[in-house]
């Protein structure tokens, strides 16, 4: 059975100007028909589902950078806690909570950005399999991080062992033995650790160099021969320069550049991930509540300057700018995620460009059939009651939200 749905204002996802009385044709959870409803006409013995009056259509949203195995909470030692005490399956369960919170707020596909033993894996192919509902997701499984490294947690006793919490990895063939692990485990996509956040002698200098050249170069040419995206956490400096060279396909947060970053990025086509929301949301609360040193309280000052900068320049060189958050870290599921879209157009984009970027373009970095209102595309829809161009922060308004994942509602 066909469905068409009708709103007053159709966004395509694309950057296109709105379309007038818009509507777009469902047939099998895909899109089969996109244009004004006068044009579309209504399909014989379907279904028709209209919009309230001012409302606006759109893809589904996306979020590229999201853990769903965290909670949110915003303490460093009882986030770490909370992975220790619970077991793996208890995570994957909670996790399925967060997934469909997730859902609710309009976001129809995910990006997962690593989860204890890889356990997200395991909640995407039940969503896919229709066990549990929830936004499709990518999964990159355990994240990739050298021995003592970003995501190797430091800090522990010595006799504490976590199996299976991130994959340690070192030298090139370590690297290259890690992606096949994670490809073995399932995952969808590569997340490697490249560049991280560091406090130097030199003024200015706040990133330091985790992975070596070649380490880079050998996670990303193991990925990519498996036609598998490599995602990269970031801070700056040459090591982000190295890591976009070497052919890393999505930096996330990346707040320190140069001009010769940016040109690489642009050169290289990489896709940018900002994650403008969790730099903020540090903010939002005292150092003591976040357990934090003084030296990180003077990184996320300077990296909180310095991201502004990153995103003008790189909107003013036309890098493929991304809506992701690093929601599970610091920020609740669901309820935060739209907080990303506003603070891009607090950076300068327009409302029609940080849209493009949390749809189009964040299903450009994935790949997938989705993200945009276009014939053959997955019937990922949104029904938002009033104009989001107007206001981008009614995206955050779950009771102005009809959501629609391959053309269902979710109810
Ligand atoms: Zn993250």
């Amino acid at each position: 059975m066909k469905t068409l749905i009708v709103a007053d204002r159709l966004i395509d996802g694309t950057g296109a100007s709105p379309v007038e009385r818009g509507a777009v044709l469902v047939e099998k959870g895909r899109i089969v028909a996109v244009g004004r409803q006068a044009d579309l006409g209504v399909p014989e013995g379907g279904k028709v589902v209209e919009a309230a009056p001012g409302s606006t259509m759109m893809p589904g949203l996306i979020d590229t950078h999201v853990h769903l195995a965290y909670s949110g909470i915003p303490h460093k030692k009882a986030f770490r806690a909370e992975l220790v005490e619970m077991s793996y399956p208890a995570i994957a369960l909670r996790s399925a909570r967060y997934a469909l919170d997730t859902l609710k707020a309009g976001y129809t596909s995910v990006r997962d950005m690593h989860a204890p033993g890889g356990v997200i894996i395991d909640l995407a192919n039940a969503i896919e399999k229709g066990e549990v509902q929830g936004p499709r997701i990518m999964a990159c499984g355990r994240g990739l991080s050298v021995t003592g490294g970003h995501m190797d947690q430091p800090g522990w006793a010595d006799h504490t062992e976590f199996r299976d919490l991130t994959l340690p990895c070192d030298g090139a063939e370590g690297f290259r033995l890690g992606v096949r692990k994670e490809i073995k485990r399932g995952a969808h996509f590569i997340k490697i650790n490249t560049c991280i956040s560091f406090v130097g002698k030199e003024p200015g200098v706040w990133w330091r160099q985790e992975m070596t050249d070649d380490e880079i170069r050998a996670a990303v040419d193991e990925a990519h021969s498996f036609e598998m995206h490599v995602a990269a956490h970031t801070t700056g400096g040459p090591g982000l320069l190295s890591t976009i060279v070497n052919g890393v396909d999505t930096v996330e947060h990346a707040h320190f550049t140069d001009a010769r970053i940016i040109e690489a990025m642009v050169k290289h086509g990489t896709f940018y991930v900002p994650t403008l929301l969790v730099n903020d949301r540090n903010f939002e609360f005292t150092p003591e509540e976040q357990g934090l040193s003084a030296r990180s309280w003077k990184w996320l000052n300077a990296s909180r300057e310095a991201k502004w900068k990153t995103l003008a320049a790189a909107r003013a060189a036309g890098v493929r700018i991304c809506a992701g958050t690093d929601t599970g870290y610091m920020l609740t599921h669901g309820e935060m995620n739209w907080r990303e879209i506003h603070l891009l157009v607090q950076g300068g984009l327009t409302p029609m460009e940080a849209i493009v970027a949390a749809t189009g373009t964040n299903a450009d970095l994935m790949g997938w059939d989705v993200g945009r209102l276009k014939p053959g595309l997955h019937a990922d829809v949104l029904l938002v009651a009033g104009d989001p161009l107007a206001d981008v922060t009614i995206l955050g308004q779950r009771d102005r939200l009809r959501v629609f994942k391959g053309g269902v509602e979710v109810v």
